[in-house]
């Protein structure tokens, strides 16, 4: 073994949305991170546009919107649908919300603009952690060789410019090459085709001259010249994806290609009776593509892949770079966990489970959305229906599709099944006080929103997002409507204090070693870098008084707050956080999120020590039993970063 071969925590090849988001991830958490793309530059314009409302979310928790939105993206609030009028001529059928109020979510549209943009944000969050993506370098060899037993992998990279190589070894190599991938390919990993039919599309960015009121809308307009998608985009510029073959086709040739010209004149025949000229033309490209799956995400739990090396979508549902995202924080979360100390190492086999099934049903989902639209346009009754959510709306199969279609679109779809991380009644640990058959905290659903007050300032936040992204789990502790927060009044809580600081407790037992550091000013992990706590008791907040808690929540400060707003969604309940979690009784519960946002479990919040045994048990099923690695220097730097930009 040469002691000479540079060591490093992981390898990411692409630096395209997936690998980027996990390098900002394992970046500010001070992991030594190798990043290299092929490309001598990143993305100049073009490519994906879409981030979704569940990854805007993500994007906040993570302290990353607000830079994104810096380069003002449109917004799409109502898709438009356009179909054939007599003459040859289109004409408006309908508009539905691009993301209807039943979803409950905080930002309820999509944001468009071009992936460059969106990654020159992540290249400088990467950079400011002491990571640099290195270019033009590609992988040219790997092998899990374990010639280092700590760092198993060993990599092969060459730079493309000057065809110097380079020999590194890790612990990981992450595959973030897009659709074609040489580590897939190496690794004889097949990608399964979930649909016969590929598609070849023209994609046009531009500033346009048009009549054509919609737009600044989304739209699907169909007519007797073709179809055609409308996108609004950053900068006064729209989106035309034009669909110039398909497998259908009599003449299919997946290699066709079309023009800017020929797409331009096809556009202006779709479009009439309206007009449409093009003041410039920003980026063009000919993209052919398929709906794919990989059979693996990894072999050896070593070698990982994800985003497009995984799957492949149409760009109709703009999927492509939200899904990568989900892959990334997936992956970079339980890396994490593991190479830290805290969970074992087989929970890594949640990775490819979790994800695959996502990426599958998407696709499942994908398919028969289209046949369903293929066969007629929803009537403008079950449209309303669907979005005004009523009961009897619910028995048509085609509102039931639009609202799984929207869930799928806006990111809120993605739910994970029962595992060890997500516990169901199947999970080998059960106990009397699981919250097993709640509608609103469903395990592998992200927890539902909801505004409070911080105690400390008054100011009213997000619940949900109060937490940065920083690889912890967090306990959101709902104090029930049963008992007051005053001192010594709150008896449940006092024993749930007192069983998470016992010794030997899951939460003790992964606190920081040195018990002298100095945490005053951090409100998130001043116990443990594993474990965040957010309070929310149902009183308004003057009369909450936290010197008058617990002990255990005073480090908690900053993440205490009172359930005091009103909701329209509850209007009628008298906590209205406490409603959104469905606990509408006198007790209150934990719940245990995932570091992704993602229910793990729910515990009911007694007296005694019942709550903190269920706790124990549910965390006992993946965490190690020692605190080997909980060192004291924390998370990585990022996280200050994130906490001053939320
Ligand atoms: C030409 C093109 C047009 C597209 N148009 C659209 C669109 O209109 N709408 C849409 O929704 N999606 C579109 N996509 C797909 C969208 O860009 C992806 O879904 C999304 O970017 C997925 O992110 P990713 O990180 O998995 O892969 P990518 O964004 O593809 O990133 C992969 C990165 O890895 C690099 N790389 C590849 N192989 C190596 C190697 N061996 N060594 C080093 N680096 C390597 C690549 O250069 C690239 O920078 C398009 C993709 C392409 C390629």
């Amino acid at each position: 073994m040469s002691s000479e071969i540079p060591l490093y925590d992981i390898v990411i090849i692409g630096a395209g949305p997936v690998g980027l988001l996990l390098s900002v991830c394992l970046s500010r958490w001070g992991y030594k991170v190798k990043h290299i793309d092929n490309r001598p530059v990143p993305t100049a314009t073009g490519r994906a546009d879409g981030i979704q409302p569940r990854s805007i979310e993500i994007l906040k928790n993570m302290g990353l919107k607000s830079k994104i939105f810096a380069h003002h993206p449109a917004r799409v609030h109502e898709v438009a649908f356009w179909d054939p009028a007599s003459q040859g001529k289109i004409v408006r059928t309908g508009t539905w919300a691009s993301c209807p109020d039943f979803l409950d979510a905080r930002y309820p549209f999509t944001a468009l603009l071009h992936q460059g943009l969106i990654e020159r944000v992540l290249i400088e969050d990467v950079e400011k952690n002491g990571t640099t993506v290195q270019r033009p370098w590609t992988i040219t060899g790997f092998a899990t060789n374990h010639a280092n037993p700590d760092y198993p992998v060993e990599v092969e990279l060459k730079n493309i410019d000057s065809n110097v190589t380079e020999t590194v070894r890790a612990k990981y190599l992450y595959s973030g090459e897009g659709a074609r991938s040489f580590i897939r390919e190496q690794l004889g990993v097949q990608i399964r085709h979930k649909d016969p039919i590929s598609h070849v599309w023209g994609v046009m960015d531009g500033v346009v001259r048009t009549n054509f009121p919609d737009i600044k809308m989304k739209c699907t307009i169909h007519s007797d010249h073709g179809s055609i998608m409308v996108i609004p985009r950053e900068n006064n510029m729209v989106r035309l994806y034009i669909q110039i073959a398909s497998s259908t086709d009599p003449d299919f040739n997946p290699r066709k290609t079309a023009t800017v010209a020929e797409v331009q004149e096809a556009a202006k025949k779709i479009l009439q009776p309206y007009y449409v000229t093009w003041d410039r033309v920003e980026w063009y490209s000919v993209y052919p593509i398929g709906q794919g799956i990989a059979d693996k995400y990894t072999l050896d739990h070593r070698v990982f892949m994800g985003g497009d090396v995984c799957h492949t979508h149409s760009p109709k549902a703009g999927q492509g770079m939200n899904t990568a995202f989900h892959d990334a924080i997936n992956f970079a979360w339980k890396m994490h966990l593991v190479e830290s100390g805290f969970s074992n190492r087989n929970t890594l086999e949640t990775y490819e489970v979790e994800r695959k099934f996502i990426a599958e049903t998407l696709l499942n989902f994908d398919n028969k959305y289209a046949a369903l639209f293929s066969q007629r346009q929803p009537t403008a009754a079950e449209v309303s229906g669907a979005v005004h959510d009523s009961g009897e709306a619910e028995k048509n199969p085609f509102v039931e599709m639009f609202k799984a279609n929207c869930e799928f679109t806006s990111g809120f779809g993605v739910a994970y099944n029962g595992n060890i991380f997500n516990h169901t009644s199947e999970h080998s640990f059960q106990h009397p006080l699981l919250i097993t058959d709640s509608p609103k905290l469903r395990s592998g659903r992200i927890l539902p929103p909801a505004d409070v007050t911080r105690v400390v300032d008054a100011n009213v936040v997000h619940l949900e997002n109060e937490i940065p992204f920083n690889g912890a789990f967090r306990l959101f502790v709902y104090g029930g409507l049963g008992a007051s927060p005053k001192k010594g009044q709150h008896k449940a809580l006092s024993d749930l204090a007192a069983g998470l600081s016992k010794p030997g407790s899951f939460y003790s037992r992964f606190r920081y070693e040195n018990r002298t550091r100095d945490t005053h000013h951090d409100s998130d992990n001043p116990h443990s870098r594993f474990f965040s706590i957010a309070l929310t008791l149902a009183a308004k907040r003057p009369e909450i008084e936290i010197s008058e808690l617990p002990e255990l929540f005073h480090d908690y400060s900053g993440r205490i707050y009172a359930d005091d707003r009103r909701d329209l969604k509850v209007l009628d309940a008298k906590a209205s956080a406490h409603a959104k979690a469905g606990l509408t009784g006198e007790e209150g519960a934990v719940v245990v999120v995932r570091p992704d946002g993602h229910v793990g479990i729910a515990v009911r919040l007694v007296e005694g020590n019942g709550t903190v045994e269920a706790l124990e048990g549910y965390f006992n099923g993946f965490t190690t039993q020692s605190a080997r690695a909980t060192k004291d220097s924390g998370l990585g730097g990022g996280v200050d970063q994130v906490r001053a930009q939320l």
